[in-house]
């Protein structure tokens, strides 16, 4: 199996402070430099700490290929006099790598619409920056079999301003399938739901980019831990995980990124 092609993403959303995220920085560099798993590492921190999670990286020269920075969100307008927004080119000059868009807090809390999301997968894509969509349906969704007609819905809305770029280039690109029932909750899809999703995305991929999307990962996210973690990974069209909850214990989020 080549390990490479997973992606494990640690979202730790609004948590911690300057003094406990450099401490658990530090301590999952140092679980890292022993284990060394061999996937792709992405760190999504509070973005008033990138700089300071930067430097830490920096600090124990661990190779930005093999563990990456991004930003939680990004505004959907280019910079200008839009307060209190971060724009993706402004994240890039804290050695951000990735961009996440459309998680559901974003979409549920802070009520982003789709035309919002399809905004700033346009501006993210064109700035080629890596760019994860989470997509996902809602427990009233789930409980009415709309699973897959709202995944279709929010992968058509998001991609649709991007396809003609996406069709000649769709190496930035990256899904992930985050039931919202599942997120926060201990509550993880079942493996034949998580495999009947994800070929399911990976069709529809193929269908709006014309193309076979077999390099587009597609992430799993949804109380994804150390104990569930191997048993997720090993599925077909399972590329990595998006880890919110047990992100923030470095020994739990190393044992996920070993367990492939
Ligand atoms: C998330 O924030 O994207 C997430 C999946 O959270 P958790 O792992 O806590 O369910």
């Amino acid at each position: 199996m080549n390990n490479q092609k997973y992606l494990i993403a640690a979202n730790w959303k609004q948590n911690g402070d300057s003094k406990s995220l450099i401490k658990l920085i530090n301590d999952f560099i140092k679980s890292y430099k022993k284990i060394k798993p061999r996937c792709e590492i992405l760190i999504l921190p509070p973005s008033i700490y990138l700089n300071a999670i930067s430097n830490r990286l920096s600090h124990h020269k661990i190779p930005r290929k093999k563990i990456s920075l991004g930003s939680q969100n990004i505004s959907s307008f280019d910079n200008g006099a839009y307060t209190g927004e971060l724009s993706v080119d402004m994240t890039k000059d804290y050695n951000c790598t990735y961009a996440l868009i459309g998680h559901s807090e974003r979409r549920h809390v802070f009520q982003e619409d789709e035309k919002t999301i399809a905004k700033k997968m346009q501006l993210s894509l064109a700035s080629n920056m890596n760019t994860i969509l989470c997509v996902g349906e809602t427990i009233a969704e789930y409980n009415k079999k709309l699973t897959k007609k709202v995944i279709l819905r929010q992968l058509k809305s998001a991609l649709i301003k991007s396809s003609v770029l996406l069709k000649s280039d769709h190496s930035k690109v990256i899904i992930a399938y985050e039931p919202v029932w599942a997120i926060g909750t201990g509550k993880t899809a079942s493996l034949d739901n998580i495999s009947d999703v994800h070929s399911y995305i990976r069709n529809v991929l193929n269908k709006i980019l014309g193309i076979k999307t077999n390099s587009i990962k597609i992430l799993y996210g949804g109380s994804v831990n150390n104990l569930n973690a191997s048993s997720i990974l090993s599925l077909s069209n399972v590329n990595g995980a998006l880890v919110g909850g047990a992100s923030l214990n470095s020994k739990k989020f190393i044992d996920i990124c070993s367990s492939i």
